[in-house]
């Protein structure tokens, strides 16, 4: 028998459990293994909680959980209860299936005053992420900036700018219901170093943002390019630009909604500024050279806000033991292979950009490297070796059945209209096992 782990229960996890069950079918035995006691990593606790319908395939990894050859074990912390030296002596192969969940950091002065945010934390916060349960976001000076041009600094401005009722049919957390409910928000501007054909946004997340009830996007005309330079863009490029002119053509601050979001183009963030705590961000106009990359013009202007909310890109976890590459923000490795017997995939591979399908071949190539690698397994202890170990650390570890009882007490405990309330605390997650 082969006995794989696959550290991290995310949408690389899944497919790469899923992945190696082709490769190997009845000889292999999957231990998905995760921090939390919750499983599904980045669709439950980064996808926005109003796009539902991304977050509904978790049904596919679902299945793979339930098939007889993979075992979700959830509240199991690799680097604390388990080093990564236990689980290579116990498995054949050890996959690194762990995302980037942490923030890059600005890298500007006043970065650290109180209000400045990073997106993992700020999107943690509303999703019930337990890290960041504590967070407690100063939203009321209703005014925000939102540092980036991809879909993580879209989320962030779409769920500012929503009204309360935009958020029935969502999973939103009820810390977070309820301190956006008494925001006073008024103006959030999204602040990009470069300018809208070098958007990383989508075309239906962009399209989203006409169509709220309180808010409304704006764009000034003078930063867009001539529209017959649009026709060297790829398709969806185009559209998500054509968004953008759109919302140039609304003009004006608010018209009849209370709420604006606005788009600052080539502006490349210096500073935040504040009496103990931010009141504005310093910003440097720029320009694109031959490159494409923004370069600073010198003059600069401020955008007052209240608090930063930074979706610059997010970097993996070290973990103690695994060769780390501290400038790209992942784990070393070459084509997946990080040392003998030792994979990552996904965002821990590759860096976090993609979608959540992107994942999909990663798992296929990491199962088929595996296969190449060892074409036999080496009868190593596996599942029995893990439960030995964490039996004798008492560490409580949560099935995939203990999840589906605290899968149905949160959908048990929804508000009206909302598909679930999560638990944010770990301590209530492990009591709704029952
Ligand atoms: P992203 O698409 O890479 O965007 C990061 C943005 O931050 C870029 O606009 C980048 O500008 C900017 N940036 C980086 N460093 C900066 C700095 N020091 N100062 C100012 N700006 C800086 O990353 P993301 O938004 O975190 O998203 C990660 C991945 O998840 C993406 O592939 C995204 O599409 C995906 N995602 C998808 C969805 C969805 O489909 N609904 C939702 C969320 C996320 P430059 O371009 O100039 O570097």
């Amino acid at each position: 028998m082969r006995h794989i782990a696959v550290i991290g229960s995310g949408p690389a996890g899944y497919y790469t459990a899923e992945a190696c069950q082709k490769q190997f079918g009845d000889e292999v035995r999957i231990d998905i293994i995760d921090r939390l006691p919750v499983p599904f990593g980045l669709i439950r606790t980064g996808v926005a909680p109003d796009h539902q319908s991304i977050k509904a395939v978790s049904r596919r990894y679902e299945q793979v959980a339930l098939s007889d050859n993979v075992r979700f074990v959830g509240n199991v912390s690799v680097g604390e209860d388990v080093s990564i030296e236990e689980l290579a002596a116990l498995y054949d192969a050890v996959v690194l299936a762990t995302g980037a969940p942490a923030d890059r950091p600005l890298g500007i002065s006043g970065e650290d005053l109180p209000g400045v945010v990073g997106s993992a934390a700020f999107v943690g916060w509303y999703n019930g992420h337990p890290d960041f349960a504590d967070l407690d976001p100063p939203l009321s000076s209703g005014e925000f900036a939102v540092i980036g041009n991809g879909n993580v600094a879209l989320d962030v401005a779409r769920i500012l700018a929503k009204t309360i009722a935009e958020f029935e049919s969502s999973d939103i957390v009820a810390h977070a219901l309820e301190a956006l409910r008494l925001a006073p928000t008024r103006h959030i501007t999204i602040v990009g170093r470069r300018g809208p054909h070098q958007i990383g946004m989508t075309p239906k997340e962009l399209g989203e943002l006409g169509h709220l009830e309180r808010a409304r996007p704006t764009v000034d005309a003078a930063d867009l390019p001539p529209e017959e330079a649009d026709a060297a863009l790829d398709p969806g490029q185009r559209k998500s630009v054509g968004h953008l002119r759109s919302f140039a053509t609304l003009g004006g601050n608010g018209g009849d909604k209370p709420v604006t979001v606005s788009f600052d183009f080539f502006a490349k963030p210096v500073a935040v500024e504040g009496d103990g705590k931010v009141e504005r961000l310093i910003v440097e106009r720029t320009r694109l050279d031959d490159s494409g990359a923004a370069v600073g013009t010198g003059e600069t202007y401020a955008i007052p806000c209240g608090m930063v909310i930074a979706a610059i890109g997010y970097k993996t976890a070290p973990i103690p033991g695994v060769p780390f590459d501290d400038k790209l923000g992942r784990f070393a490795n070459e084509e997946g292979r990080v040392a003998p017997g030792l994979y990552a995939v996904g965002w821990a591979r590759r860096g976090p950009t993609g979608t959540i399908g992107t994942n999909r071949p990663d798992g296929f190539m990491i199962a088929e490297t595996i296969a190449a690698d060892q074409p036999e397994p080496a009868g190593k202890k596996g599942r029995p070796g893990l439960d030995a170990l964490l039996a004798s650390r008492g560490v409580d570890a949560v099935t995939f059945r203990d999840w589906q009882k605290i899968d149905a007490a949160e959908i048990g405990r929804a508000r009206s209209g909302a598909p679930r309330e999560k638990f944010v605390a770990v301590s209530d997650m492990l009591g709704a096992r029952g």
